[in-house]
């Protein structure tokens, strides 16, 4: 058999005594390649094997059987076609097929090989279109490889080995360098069609992209997406939706993957300036302006090219504190992109004089959510979340909506909560949402809406931020004054010692006999104080089994404020 290699020369053959059996010699030296198939790749190999120095048959039609004089029969047809043209060959030659997606075993019987240019024919390829052209090769066996790569060296092309089983993988490459690039092309073309300028301005930009690449790698990347500029990655979007919006799927995926594409090279460049470690989520903070929308559509559109990114979101009626700003550490920890919504939904105020009293602190809050990281800060009025026209209600029943703050703030407050956390649910369509386990209840409840309703989101919990004396963080902290500022810090030291209770193995009872000795002392009156189980929030008898919440609410002056601590 000849040993292919670059430097042999078609009729160098040499005989390898450690073949598994004899090798047909190649070509012109003892036999003829027969190619079969009249398409773009037979005709161009066929005469490029003749100029190489082989002795060639054909292009021969489909039906072809072969021939006493060949050593191998080359198959040049569509990859569906490959196991019934093998299968007409007469036994004796090697069977071969140029397919790069095609496994081996579709021309068994016959021992094989397959030798597949990494290049695209047209009509008018020149047979020496193939000198220097990487060719991915194989054969059954190892004398059967070698007779490969001799003919594919023998043709002037660059041969490499692919495993049989990353063949889908290596040709899907393939299609993606070769066959996509068409498809870009041709999208882009069709959009500056619009403008009314020729394509053709294009091809010198392509060119040099592609040069650039084979350069530089992911590194070529230049434009909006790479330099972080989402105000003209919008209006791209906007043109792309109003002139080609069948091309706006694929704008939207290309763009998500061309984010990924310059995060991953900020990953692997430590000096890259916008980056300071590995927690922190690369496309926000510092590298990008916060983009702020104030209506659904614009939402959606924001959101639009980041759907192959995980999303987390953080709902919120505004005035944020440390703990809203917990809650969105969390969120950047865990996602590629966060979504902050300020939202004061009036349909979960049971008291009007308390939603108008409700703190809005709109500058404030946009400042904390930019250094916070947030990419999306969704702000809309009362009438984009219910226009004239909205009759909705999502309501849930039973115990977790009744109880409790059901019972207290009257039982459409829940149902304001689960109506408007489904909307932006809806809405946002997040991986993930972030809710403070300072609501417990609000926790729980949006946990069965989850649950119920087979929303996909994934509902983390947040444990209660306070301020250094205990007293929980809340936006409603900031209406009480000194002396109830004072009181309220009643509230955490009765649940401390409630839990203390706990601990000593005492029952419900006298865990809440415990706290409510401590809230008397303040001259705290709750509206409630009870151990409640977490599942259902019904109120726990005996000693506590499972997770139990000891649970609080209190007026203070105008302002109610309510705490818990979890029992475990
Ligand atoms: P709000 O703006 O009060 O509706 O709260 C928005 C989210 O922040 C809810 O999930 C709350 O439970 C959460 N949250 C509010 N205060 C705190 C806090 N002190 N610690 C942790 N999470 C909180």
């Amino acid at each position: 058999m000849t040993q292919g290699s670059g430097t042999q020369q078609p009729g160098d053959a040499v005989v390898d005594p450690t073949a598994p059996e004899p090798v047909p010699a190649v070509g012109h030296r003892t036999g003829t390649i027969a190619v079969v198939g009249r398409g773009r790749l037979g005709s161009v190999l066929v005469p490029a094997l003749g100029s190489a120095g082989f002795t060639v048959s054909g292009p021969h039609g489909r039906g072809y059987a072969g021939q006493a004089e060949d050593t191998v029969v080359l198959l040049c047809v569509p990859d569906a076609a490959i196991a019934s043209a093998s299968r007409l060959i007469t036994e004796g030659p090697l069977v071969g097929h140029c397919s790069g997606a095609t496994a081996l075993a579709s021309i068994a019987p016959h021992r094989g090989i397959s030798i597949h240019p990494v290049m695209t024919f047209t009509a008018d390829t020149a047979p020496t279109g193939l000198v220097g052209i990487p060719a991915a090769v194989a054969g059954t066996d190892a004398a059967a490889l070698d007779t490969a790569r001799d003919i594919a060296t023998g043709l002037g092309m660059r041969p490499f080995t692919v495993a049989e089983s990353d063949r889908p993988a290596y040709h899907a490459a393939t299609a993606i360098a070769a066959n996509f690039l068409v498809t870009l092309e041709s999208a882009a073309a069709e959009l500056i069609r619009t403008v009314g300028v020729d394509p053709a301005v294009l091809l010198p930009l392509a060119r040099a992209a592609l040069e650039n690449w084979g350069r530089q790698g992911a590194d070529a990347l230049t434009g909006p997406i790479a330099r972080g500029d989402q105000a003209v990655v919008d209006s791209h979007r906007q043109a792309v939706a109003a002139r080609t919006p069948d091309l706006l799927p694929m704008f939207d995926t290309l763009v998500g993957a061309t984010e990924r594409l310059v995060r991953s090279q900020s990953e692997v460049q430590p000096q890259n300036p916008t980056r300071s470690g590995p927690d922190e989520i690369p496309s926000s903070a510092g590298t990008r302006p916060m983009l702020v929308v104030n209506t659904v559509n614009d939402l959606r559109r924001a959101l639009a090219p980041h759907r192959t990114r995980s999303i987390g979101f953080v709902p919120t009626m505004g005035a944020l504190h440390q703990g809203h700003l917990e809650l969105l550490r969390r969120a950047k920890h865990d996602n590629d992109l966060v979504v902050l919504s300020i939202f004061v939904n009036p349909a979960q105020f049971n008291d009007p004089a308390d939603l108008a009293a409700y703190p809005r602190t709109d500058a404030a809050d946009r400042a904390h959510a930019e250094t916070a990281g947030v990419d999306v800060y969704f702000a809309p009025t009362a009438d984009v979340i219910y226009p004239p026209a909205f009759t909705a209600t999502v309501a849930l029943a039973g115990p977790i909506v009744e109880t409790f703050e059901g019972a207290h703030r009257g039982s459409g407050h829940f149902h304001g909560v689960t109506t408007v956390v489904t909307k932006l649910l809806l809405m946002i369509r997040p991986d993930r949402a972030y809710f403070g386990q300072k609501d417990a209840q609000q926790l729980r409840v949006v946990e069965a809406l989850v649950a119920d309703l087979d929303i996909e989101v994934e509902i983390v919990a947040v444990p209660t931020v306070r301020e250094p004396d205990g007293l929980a963080m809340s936006s409603r902290n900031v209406r009480l004054t000194p002396e109830n500022r004072s009181r309220a810090l009643g509230l955490h030291q009765a649940l401390s010692a409630g839990r203390a209770s706990y601990e000593l193995g005492e029952t419900a009872e006298s865990i809440v006999a415990t706290a409510k000795r401590i809230l008397d002392e303040y001259s705290i009156t709750p509206e409630y104080l009870a151990v409640v189980n977490e599942d259902d929030f019904c109120e726990a008898v005996g000693t506590p089994s499972g997770r139990a919440v000891l649970i609080v609410a209190a007026l203070f002056g105008n302002t109610r404020l309510i705490d818990n601590i979890v029992l475990q």
